[in-house]
């Protein structure tokens, strides 16, 4: 029997690497590398090797089921869609269309999540949000706020040719392995690498310099460059006089500042403060990476501003090796934002509080009304489930029960609705608690795009049919639609995206015909433009064409440590797992290298609660308590634990105050006890 390979996509991180899936008597066999693929060529982290171990998992979902007397029995499509659209539709009658909220998927591909969008403010609901609320919101708004554009300003590939790569809150050598080939390549070639971060990691191996900086305390250091940059004549002055607006505000704002103050706050001293900022400023091409150690916080908006603005006092934006990378986590968290997936957000960032947004999208879906927004974030669903205004939710391929912080508070919300349907893969611990839950189409068994987070828009065939009955998320979406009464538009992924092509300007030349194995890097505006693989290059998308440069301030965690929680617990990834581990977690070959909860500890702070190496431990803070084994370790700081987010108990534990412009949580900043378990 003969097999084909078909061209596929990575279903985790958001590098989006490429591969082919031998397919055989319509099963994915194996895998093949995707040696012409232009941001991984060939290579694919451990994650990337296993995909067909979650693909081909017996424990896929294979056909709607709703629970009944606290058991879940199987039911046909046709009473799923019914009870789906009848659950909905019972809400918004009785309490008006905002007492019902949807989260679109960042893992899904981009017409799902564009008519999963529609479909919430069709039915007169702007509640419609992703889990880029949990990782990079602050990216969004900061990015766009300062830039004019809340995206990664330049291609992956292109870090090839920086001579500085400043990596802040970002181990990018385990969060997004391929990302490490082109940074060592920059290195091999003379780059200079600084690192800041609290922890020894992978990533800080790699640098020339390591930052080993406090949880909490980026704006600190990046002032204090910003300062140094000033202070020595190392600011690119033609740069800021042509292309910015701010600058003297910001200067004036850092006189006083000292950079004792500054070491004394970050914990780095003063000497190594001034030669990153040195090396930074003189370098020809500085790229700044960050990830979720920048946006994780109460500040996480003003921290991306920070870095966006030593980019900008520095000059190094707008060119090769140069500019500010965000490391986005999902695969298609990037596209899910483009597609208006955002409660801030319609498609292509039109703002949902400018009524021009509305009456624009009004006549395009010749809609009678649309909901005015912002609409509420993820996390304000969740309080408006529990104070009883959010009455329903829609949930397509969104784990909250494993991923928000303090997941007891998300149970609570959850168990409150009146309706919820989850759409999923696997029988997550969100769709455990569901009414319904609608079996979805993995990554490979459905056509459509998705994007990476150097803005490369990817379209994928499917390759083998769905599991079961499982059945894609464009059906189901527009199944649940014709049930209330809407056309959504488009049966097809093809169909939608000839809908985005002509609605979303960044994707307006972005067509099926267009899309090889190569992609388009957006903003890519009509048929005949190549795709923008660096942005910036000879203005910024804000009035005037000029960049914003907001001074920012520098604001403590929210949740101090005291003697009874005198611990910092600051979460992340390890390379072999993803987000919330519902996939990589059933993967035998992943699975088996990390397989439980773990908790790194300094060797002296271990010492000081009696705690030995592989010792059980009871990790507790204000919200709950979760056993890990301890790994003993000169790597953390003193008083600053680590766990891994990809267990489904690290979020009992961790903080749940958002910043007020992105309101993302402040995962990276939990006070917390540690004690051995007998
Ligand atoms: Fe590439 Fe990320 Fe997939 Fe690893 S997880 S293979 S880095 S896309």
């Amino acid at each position: 029997m003969s097999s084909k390979l078909v061209p596929s996509i990575c279903p985790y991180c958001a590098v989006g690497c490429g591969m082919y899936l031998k397919v055989e008597k319509g099963r994915a066999i194996g895998l093949e590398y995707m040696t012409d693929h232009p941001t991984c060529q060939g290579a694919l982290c451990p994650k990337g090797n296993a995909v067909l171990e979650v693909l081909n998992h017996e424990e896929r979902l294979k056909y709607p089921l709703k629970k009944a007397g606290g058991e879940f029995m199987r039911i046909s499509w046709d009473e799923a869609l019914d009870m789906a659209a009848g659950g909905l539709l019972r809400n918004i009658k009785k309490h008006g269309p905002k007492s019902v909220g949807f989260l679109a998927s960042s893992r899904c591909n981009n017409e799902e999540n564009y008519l999963m969008q529609k479909l919430s403010r069709l039915l007169g609901s702007p509640h419609v949000d992703n889990c880029a609320r949990l990782c990079h919101s602050p990216t969004v708004v900061g990015l766009g706020a300062v830039l004019g554009t809340g995206a990664m300003t330049n291609n992956l590939i292109d870090l090839e040719n920086s001579r500085c790569i400043l990596a802040i809150g970002t181990n990018f050598t385990e969060a997004h392995p391929i990302v490490s080939r082109w940074a060592q390549k920059a290195k091999d070639s003379g780059a200079t690498v600084i690192v800041a971060d609290p922890r020894i990691t992978s990533t800080s191996w790699m640098a020339d310099l390591h930052l080993r900086i406090k949880p909490g305390s980026d704006i600190d250091l990046l002032r204090a460059m910003m300062k140094v940059i000033i202070d020595e004549g190392l600011a690119d002055r033609k740069f800021i006089e042509e292309r910015t607006e701010g600058y003297a505000e910001l200067a004036a704002g850092l006189r006083d500042y000292s950079l004792e103050e500054a070491a004394q706050l970050t914990g780095v001293p003063a000497g190594e403060i001034v030669r990153a900022a040195r090396i930074y400023a003189r370098s020809p091409a500085s790229a700044l990476l960050y990830s979720m150690g920048i946006t994780q916080h109460v500040c996480g908006t003003d921290n991306v501003k920070a870095c966006a603005t030593l980019a900008l006092v520095a000059g190094q934006i707008g060119k090769p090796g140069a500019g500010v990378w965000p490391m986005r986590g999902q695969n298609n968290v990037q596209g899910n934002c483009d597609m208006g997936g955002m409660a801030e957000f319609y498609p292509g960032y039109k703002r949902a509080s400018d009524p021009a947004s509305i009456e624009f999208f009004k006549a395009a879906w010749k809609a009678d009304d649309l909901p005015l927004g912002p609409g509420l974030t993820s996390t304000e669903m969740t309080e408006a489930a529990l104070q009883g205004r959010l009455k329903a939710m829609y949930l397509i391929g969104e784990d909250p029960v494993t991923c928000d912080a303090n997941i007891n508070k998300t149970k609570a919300a959850l168990d409150k609705l009146d309706f919820l349907i989850v759409q999923e893969i696997f029988m997550t611990p969100t769709a455990m608690m569901a009414d319904l839950v609608l079996p979805a189409a993995a990554w490979a068994e459905k056509d459509g795009s998705y994007t990476s987070m150097e803005r490369r828009v990817q379209w994928i065939d499917l390759a083998v049919p769905p599991v079961g009955e499982a059945r894609e998320g464009l059906w189901i979406i527009n199944e649940i639609g014709k049930r209330l009464g809407l056309d959504l538009g488009g049966s097809s992924a093809a169909e939608v995206l000839k809908e985005i092509n002509r609605l979303v300007p960044q994707y307006g030349g972005i067509t099926r015909e267009r899309l090889d194995l190569h992609g388009l890097v957006w903003p890519c505006p009509d048929s005949n433009h190549p795709g923008t693989p660096i942005l910036h290059v000879g203005g910024f998308k804000l009035d005037g064409g000029r960049a914003a440069i907001v001074p920012v301030q520098y604001r403590p965690p929210a949740e101090p440590i005291s003697s009874g929680y005198p611990f910092i617990l600051t979460t992340g990834r390890v390379a072999v797992h993803h987000n919330a581990g519902s996939m990589t977690r059933r993967s035998p070959s992943l699975q088996k290298r990390e397989p439980d909860l773990f908790l790194e500890i300094n060797l002296k702070d271990a010492q000081e609660v009696d705690v030995a190496d592989g010792d059980e431990v009871t990790v507790a803070s204000s919200r709950g308590e979760t056993v890990a084994v301890a790994r003993l370790t000169d790597g953390m700081k003193r008083g600053v634990v680590f766990m891994p987010f990809h267990f489904p108990r690290t979020n009992l534990l961790t903080s749940e105050f958002t910043d007020d412009e992105a309101w993302i949580p402040e995962f990276k900043v939990s006070a917390c006890k540690i004690t051995k378990r007998d």
